[in-house]
């Protein structure tokens, strides 16, 4: 329903035309971004009976969506909980994601008829396309009658007696609500602005500093020169930050540093300045095969040793960084196997920074969970204003947990936008 606030009347002899009109539009929820969490809370609210308006800057919604899982959408993790999410707040997730679970989601893309499957440790993929994911909340957005606008920038928003009062490029609109899902500032190829940060600052609201997470990290020159070589190469291996938090999956070396999930979920862990310890052979005992080794084969080189366990070129690119002796077994010394040992399983690599923003996957820090409540993703102190997605301070590992969040929040406040 719309509301003509002002008319602007010329009279011409017995007919009065109306030469401008002011409209504001009226909707009970204004939601910004209709990317996963926007899309999905529209959809909810939408068919708990509100009259829901959802705009997004960009020409297509869901574009992160159509992104993901290298184009088949991780669209969440059966082993989704709470331990899988940095915030400084570790508690704040809990709530939504025990409300709207993995298990919900899972009913929903399946009775859609949209077939999945697990890739590895939970995580699950669409078969076919991340299309299927966005059809199918674009199909839930038309069940709740959501009136959806892309290109629509906002230019101002207002609290008034009402809600909110909000200039967009394609009109005016007052809403009771006003929900914030524009999501982080990773990869503003895809859309990504700060303006839900800017939103908070304009409402007083904290926020905590952000920086780039799931993302490839860079090395130093003398270090990168010498890796640049084995740019493509994967080795399974388990990294552990500083802070004693570890990663058993696949590194892979790239022309600019590491990448590859192991990296990617560490460089959430990292801090500038650190050192992450990387162990190439997870899964072997070095000493014992060594040994094993030596005792049948005295006169094999170590290289085509290592070779059986790590890829040739890896080995040579250690034996450059003089980090594997170039002996035969028997002329391995027992300092020097002890000293392998450290490099191969406790290899200390200090990262010289991140490939940041550009690449990386999500952003940590944002909107402060203590300014929200964890059942509704409410501000505390501006009744009427939420925020969900990954524009919040929780942020999921590698793996589907990021959409689940989107999803659990975006449930949560849907549930509370109908009783406001
Ligand atoms: C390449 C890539 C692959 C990924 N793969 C996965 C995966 O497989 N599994 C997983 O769990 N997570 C994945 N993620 C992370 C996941 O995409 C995000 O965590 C998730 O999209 C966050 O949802 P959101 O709705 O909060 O934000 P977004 O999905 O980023 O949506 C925000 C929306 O807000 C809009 N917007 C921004 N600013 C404005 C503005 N000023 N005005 C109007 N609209 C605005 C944007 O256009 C966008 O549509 C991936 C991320 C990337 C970048």
């Amino acid at each position: 329903m719309n509301t003509i606030l002002a008319q602007n009347r010329k009279s011409c002899g017995r007919q009065t035309e109306i030469s401008e009109v002011f409209v504001v539009e009226q909707a009970d929820v204004l939601i910004i971004g209709a990317g996963a969490a926007g899309l999905f809370c529209a959809a909810q609210a939408g068919q708990l009976g509100l009259h829901v308006l959802l705009v997004d800057n960009g020409k297509k919604p869901g574009r992160k969506i159509l992104m993901s899982g290298g184009g088949r959408c991780n669209f969440t993790n059966m082993y989704a909980d709470h331990t899988a999410y940095l915030s400084h707040n570790p508690h704040f997730c809990k709530s939504a994601l025990a409300r709207y679970t993995q298990w919900d989601f899972i009913e929903l893309v399946s009775r859609h008829g949209v077939a999945y499957h697990e890739k590895t440790l939970g995580q699950l993929f669409c078969d076919n396309s991340a299309e299927d994911i966005v059809d199918l909340l674009m199909k839930e957005c038309e069940q709740g009658h959501v009136d959806l606008r892309m290109r629509s920038e906002v230019f101002s928003v207002e609290r008034n007696e009402q809600g909110f009062l909000v200039k967009l490029s394609t009109g005016e609109v007052q809403a009771k609500s006003l929900v914030i899902a524009s999501g982080g500032l990773s990869m503003p190829g895809l859309g990504a602005t700060p303006f839900g940060y800017k939103i908070a600052e304009q409402f007083g609201i904290n926020l905590l500093p952000t920086r780039a997470g799931l993302v490839p990290v860079t090395l130093h020159k003398p270090l990168l020169e010498v890796l640049q070589a084995l740019s493509g190469v994967a080795v399974p291996v388990s990294v552990t930050a500083e802070n004693g938090t570890c990663f058993k999956e696949s590194l892979l070396f790239t022309h600019r540093g590491l990448s590859g999930p192991a990296i990617l979920q560490i460089s959430s862990y990292w801090q500038p300045g650190e050192s992450i310890t990387i162990n190439l052979l997870p899964d072997l005992d070095l000493d014992a095969f060594l040994n094993a080794e030596r005792a049948e084969h005295p006169n094999q080189s170590l290289k085509n040793t290592l070779a059986r366990h790590l890829p040739k070129r890896l080995v040579e690119s250690l034996q450059m960084l003089n980090k594997v002796p170039d002996v035969t077994l028997k002329q391995l010394t027992g300092p020097q196997q002890q000293q392998l040992a450290e490099v191969l399983q406790q290899w200390q690599i200090q990262p010289n920074g991140t490939e940041g923003y550009r690449t990386a996957e999500v952003t940590l820090g944002g909107v402060d969970t203590k300014a929200l409540s964890s059942k509704t993703m409410e501000s505390a102190q501006v009744p009427g204003l939420y925020f969900i997605g990954e524009v919040v301070d929780v942020t999921g590992w590698l793996g589907g947990y990021n959409f689940q969040w989107a999803w659990s929040s975006a449930w949560a406040c849907a549930q509370a936008l109908v009783h406001r």
